[in-house]
């Protein structure tokens, strides 16, 4: 892959913790700019899906990384297919989420995401793309990168209201035990990137997070 046309992407990088707001805010962000959106949380679901799928024991490296590589993805109108089959439900649910933080933590999964994101932004020239790792490893000479935090008490409060049934205290426990695996990985861990502009949106409207954002990209472009 040619690195130097990275640089001439226009690419707005999202990243931070789970519940943080990153998909809300990505969606509407890239729909109010005219760009798409990468869910690359999204991808590394999609990868615990398949080996889960496959039976395959998740601590099995060398069948995780050749599933991960042979993997056929396709992401469009929010529907999510994993070598053809339908997957948009399930790669929210528990067993995934159970299983993703394992599969994300391997440098070869990462390695592989990685340039799949970089390919789909190239065919388009750029989009809002949103994940744990995007301005700090994928896209560094993004137009904009954002570091999106909120506190632990309403990142909860956020995703148990979107998993509905999800009982408050489970979803906060979880979104800990994420939190401090994704933070504390040797593979590209979750850091607020260099040039990052950190956006604390604990009460915040989606509407005012969005504005603020596109004008940031408007100053830079
Ligand atoms: O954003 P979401 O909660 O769907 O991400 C699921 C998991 O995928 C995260 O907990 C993290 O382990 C992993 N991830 C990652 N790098 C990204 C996006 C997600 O490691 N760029």
């Amino acid at each position: 892959m040619d690195m130097s046309a990275l640089s001439d992407l226009q690419v707005v990088a999202i990243d931070g913790p789970a519940g943080s707001g990153k998909s809300t805010i990505g969606r509407a962000l890239a729909e109010r700019l005219g760009l798409e959106y990468l869910d690359t949380g999204a991808m590394y679901r999609a990868v615990a899906f398949s080996v889960i799928r496959a039976q395959a024991d998740p601590d099995d490296t060398d069948r995780v990384r050749a599933l991960a590589r042979s993997m056929d993805l396709q992401m469009a109108g929010g529907r999510v297919l994993v070598d053809g089959v339908d997957a948009t439900l399930e790669i929210r649910g528990p067993e995934v989420t159970r299983a993703v933080t394992a599969v994300a933590a391997d440098p070869e999964v990462r390695a592989e995401l990685c340039t799949r994101q970089r390919l789909w932004a190239l065919e388009r020239g750029g989009g809002v793309v949103e994940g744990r790792d995007i301005g700090s490893v994928v896209f560094p000479d993004a137009v904009l990168k954002v570091y999106l935090t909120a506190s632990v008490e309403e990142r909860a409060r956020r995703r148990a209201q979107e998993m509905q049934d999800l009982d408050y205290d489970r979803v906060a426990q979880d979104l800990v035990r994420r939190d401090e695996s994704d933070s504390s990985r040797a593979a590209s861990p979750l850091v607020t990137a260099d040039g990052a502009v950190e956006y604390d949106t604990t009460g915040v409207e989606v509407a005012r997070v969005v504005e603020d954002l596109a004008t940031m990209v408007a100053e830079r472009m």
